[in-house]
């Protein structure tokens, strides 16, 4: 048998299924599904990705074999239907959809009521005697198939859509203000003036042959898998170019037949709470995408109830239907035509960090889902969401009263942003660019805002529902959204709007609160979120905040899964304590020379570096070791037994140096010397590449006493810690190690110093030496290192410098192009290199724990705290990760996903995540639930 590439569903059967995702999209897959499980779904066919590939193999044309098995599914459809394809008497129309695997707004748009020409249109009328109903069809079908498939599309950005403009124009010479006031008669004008304009824009007539039509608007499917938009969202999300998409021809349904009839999307549950009730909007005679598409603002699908009892009775029971069949929140779309409902998509819902998290931690309650199922489906850096702040109450009280309040739209993204007013995407990305903090202002938005979207703080629409596209993908990218201000009159091309009277102009700012819905004149500070009000500033008790509940619930299920352990990057003992109450475990990284620059300390320090003999320079360190003490014996105390990794100096110590001149000489004065010998002295430290110059362990290795100093300080805190009754445990790390006797000269004056301590104080600790691996030479000797080095730690800042000689410093002219041309997968400084840095690691772990099965290792560079990378350090065996203390939420979960997607590891099986990587990410993108 020849290869199967079209699949047929409808009438309660269907060749495909929701597990053929990859062959039939997620859109053909739960057309499929849904029909399969007898939900009212018409009839049609999807054309499976496959053909995508062999279309651009094959110049951009369907090849020959696959155009004949469509033509026997759209006879099977014609048979279902009791209507024939381009039938002058009793015609079949479909719509033909986009479905890649993943939901892409970047693809080509769907075209409803394709078939329609001047003779299948009058014997529509004649069939259902409802002029205005098939002319209201036909416009659209003239508008989409004009825009998606001949291309008469906005050309400037100020520009607005030409068909738009004709209906514009219609409207305001007939004198009425929405569409639906449009005649009959005013249709078909329309269609005559769409026509026209395609004429005189393309040069062409517009396609009157049905099958012409269909042709065109499958290839306009399959092309605009590789317009800029579909490509620029796929780098955005990681999907595979290779997927390619699918097409869907489906039996029109209609919900412009009159006020019997209409059109909605809706979710299973509340997507912005993530409460457990209905929610979505409908529009009565109305088609397609009216509903998202703004042009009428839609009704709350409570109101269904009244509209039409019999389909909301319906719809509730679908709901639940689909829920416990796909276990999950559904995002639905319907239709009804003359009273009778159908359900034309279903798809995994886009949601909210909060309603992620709520839903997820419910459905566990209802046994729907597991908890680790549930910890699946949340992305680590969604908590970001819950960990974002909101509008300082007070003075958003404030400015309410003093009469700021602009308006009140939908509050369709939950959080506070406040910015300026930008009327376009460019507009946006450029400002953002200059480090303008933006609020992305439009009519409505389309798949070619993303970028824009992204760039900015929060998104302001005038038309829309929760539905819209601004919401839909603000939620997604966890941006603050209020959409539907009808009162907003924008005026792109004046870049300004009016709103109740006031004028506001590009620039201004404006704060919008996305979890009320409202529009506020001017900046707004903001403060933070529940989560850290309970956990930080302590000021809300848990027990009166349900989002802190839910939170505390997940943040548990993933302590139980992971095997990583999380510590944080801290250097005081507050940043401690704020680390621990998000669940650190330790200090990773406690950089010493961050204290340096604390009260009172820089004086003794730049003393000390400018000291001219041995005696001067002891003289300097005394006066820090007392002060280093305190800072040390402090963030003991806070971490209460947990360890603690204290860094040796590592910057080069021209960096503590003031640089002007009025400061050197202000130094001069404290120290008592010449200026002059102050300004030699500086100019003598001088590097011309200080990230490879005198720093690390060079420094405590040429000038030994800094490092003495340091231990001494580090364990007489231990001691009296210790002597207080509180558990301590110091590691002492030497930075930036690549030999291995670098590395013993440091140890034996730290373990020289420790003794000394112990005996002076009376007190015996647990102490670690060991160091980071942060250069290629430490990596590649590990074993030897290890030799020494009772634990590991990755630096993988200075490692991913070194390895691919790049100094982050100096890389941002390249780096982002370097990502767009895709040189590099990701900006190597945040996700960790896996090719290249990761096989170093991957080396220095192997190598390091043959020398020393116990050697404990983790990683302390920014790649801590980045979902990805922590799944690397998972896959290749580290103790734990370590990161910034806001970002240990979000390492725990990404450490318990990491261990729930990797079966455990035997650290000889980590040889193949290198390989493994990319298909893993498919997979995960294959679930269109949290990221699309
Ligand atoms: P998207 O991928 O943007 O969601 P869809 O293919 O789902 O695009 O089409 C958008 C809308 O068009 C649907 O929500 C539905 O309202 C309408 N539509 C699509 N196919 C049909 C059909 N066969 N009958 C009626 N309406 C349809
Ligand atoms: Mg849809
Ligand atoms: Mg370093």
């Amino acid at each position: 048998m020849a290869k199967k590439y079209v699949y047929f569903f409808g009438a309660g059967k269907a060749e495909g299924n929701k597990d053929m995702k990859g062959l039939l999209g997620g859109k053909g897959a739960n057309l499929a599904e849904m029909a399969g499980i007898g939900l009212p779904v018409p009839p049609g066919f999807t054309v499976s990705t496959e053909v995508c590939s062999l279309f651009y193999k094959n110049k951009k044309r369907v090849p020959e074999d696959v155009k004949r098995e469509v033509e026997k599914k759209l006879k099977r459809l014609e048979k279902t239907a009791g209507q024939g394809f381009g039938d002058p008497k009793n015609p079949l129309l479909v719509s033909v959809r986009s479905g890649a695997r993943a939901s892409m707004p970047g693809m080509m748009d769907t075209i409803l009521n394709l078939g329609l020409n001047g003779k299948t249109a009058a014997a529509l009328i004649a069939k259902t005697r409802n002029a205005r109903f098939v002319y209201d069809s036909y416009r659209r079908f003239v508008q989409m198939y004009g825009d998606v498939v001949l291309g008469l599309k906005p050309v400037a950005k100020d520009d607005i859509d030409p068909f738009e403009a004709i209906i514009e124009s219609k409207k305001r010479q007939r004198r009425i203000e929405n569409d639906v006031d449009l005649t009959a008669e005013d249709l078909r004008d329309l269609v005559a003036r769409f026509k026209a304009a395609i004429k005189q824009k393309t040069g062409h007539d517009f396609p009157e042959d049905s099958r012409e039509q269909l042709w065109g608007a499958i290839g306009a499917v399959f092309g605009s898998w590789d317009n800029e938009r579909a490509i620029a969202y796929r780098k955005m999300y990681d999907i595979p170019d290779s997927w390619g998409t699918a097409v869907n021809v489906q039996l029109m349904v209609f919900g412009n037949m009159g006020n019997d009839s209409g059109t909605g999307v809706s979710f299973t549950r509340d997507a912005a709470s993530g409460e457990n009730t209905f929610y979505g909007e409908y529009l009565m005679n109305a088609q397609g995408e009216d509903v998202v598409a703004g042009i009428r603002t839609p009704l709350p699908i409570a109101d269904l109830r009244r509209d039409d009892p019999k389909a909301h009775a319906q719809l509730e029971k679908i709901r639940h239907i689909l829920e416990k069949h796909f276990r999950d929140m559904m995002d639905i779309e319907f239709t009804i035509q003359q009273g009778k409902l159908y359900m034309l998509q279903c798809r995994v819902g886009k949601r909210t960090a909060f309603a992620a998290i709520k839903i997820a931690v419910d459905m566990v309650a209802k046994k729907l889902i597991g908890e680790k199922e549930a910890l699946a489906r949340i992305e680590p850096d969604q908590l970001n969401q819950l960990l974002r702040p909101i509008f300082d109450p007070a003075e958003k009280d404030a400015a309410i009263k003093g009469g700021r309040l602009l308006v009140k739209g939908l509050n369709a993204g939950p959080g506070a942003a406040t910015g300026r007013i930008v009327f376009n995407s460019v507009d946006a990305e450029a400002w953002a660019k200059r480090g303008e903090k933006v609020i992305l202002t439009r009519i409505e938005t389309s798949p070619e805002d993303i970028k824009g979207m992204n760039a900015a703080e929060g998104i302001l629409t005038a038309r829309g529902g929760m539905t819209s596209h601004a919401a839909l993908v603000a939620r997604q990218m966890g941006k603050v959204c209020v959409a539907g201000c009808g009162e907003l009159a924008i005026d792109y091309a004046r870049r300004a709007m009016t709103v109740n009277g006031k004028i506001l102009k590009e620039g201004d700012w404006i704060s919008i609160d996305g979890t009320t819905g409202q529009v506020i004149k001017g900046k707004i500070n903001t403060k933070p979120s529940e989560v850290l009000q309970v956990l930080i500033e302590k000021t809300l008790d848990p027990a009166q905040s349900p989002v802190y509940q839910t939170f505390a619930k997940v943040m548990a299920w993933a302590d139980k899964v992971r095997t990583l352990k999380i510590r944080t990057n801290a250097d005081q003992p507050d940043q401690s304590a704020n680390a621990i109450a998000f669940g650190a475990e330790g200090i990773g990284l406690c950089r010493t020379e961050h204290m340096f620059f604390g009260e009172g300390k820089i004086g003794p320090m730049r003393e000390m570096i400018l000291a001219d003999t041995l005696q001067q320079r002891k003289a300097a360190l005394a006066k820090l070791l007392p002060l280093q003490r305190n800072d040390f014996a402090g963030i003991f105390e806070v971490m209460a037994g947990r360890p603690v990794t204290i860094r040796t100096i590592d910057p080069p110590l021209h960096e503590f140096l003031p640089h002007e001149e009025k400061n050197q000489r202000a130094l001069a004065a404290e120290m008592g010397i010449s200026y002059l010998k102050i300004k030699e002295r500086i100019a003598s430290l001088h590097e011309f590449n200080p990230m490879l110059g005198f720093r690390g362990c060079r420094l405590g290795i040429i000038y030994p006493e800094i490092t003495e100093m340091q231990a001494r300080a580090i364990f007489e805190a231990a001691a009296q810690t210790k002597k207080k009754g509180i558990e301590v445990v110091p590691e002492v790390m030497i930075p930036l190690v690549g030999h291995v006797k670098e590395l013993s000269d440091q140890e034996k004056l730290v373990r020289r110093t420790a003794e000394a301590v112990m005996k002076e104080q009376g007190v015996t600790f647990k102490y670690l030496v060991g160091t980071m691996i942060e250069i290629p030479r430490g990596a590649i000797t590990a074993d030897e290192i290890a030799g020494v080095a009772e634990f590991f730690s990755f630096g993988t800042n200075d490692l991913t410098q070194t390895t691919l000689g790049v100094s982050r410093d100096d890389a941002g002219r390249f780096l982002i192009p370097y990502v767009e041309k895709e040189i590099f997968a990701k900006d190597p400084f945040e996700v960790i290199d896996r090719d290249g840095v990761g096989v170093l690691m991957r080396m220095a772990v192997e190598k390091g724990r043959k020398t020393r099965p116990t050697l404990k290792i983790g990683i302390c560079g920014e790649h801590g705290g980045d979902p990805s990378s922590v799944e690397f350090c998972h896959l290749i065996g580290l103790n734990y990760v370590s990161c910034s203390p806001f970002r240990v939420p979000i390492a725990r979960l990404a450490a318990a996903r990491a261990a729930l997607l990797n079966p455990p590891l035997a650290a000889s099986a980590a040889k193949k995540p290198a390989k493994k990587a990319p298909a893993k990410k498919a997979s995960k993108a294959s679930k269109p639930s949290r990221k699309h």
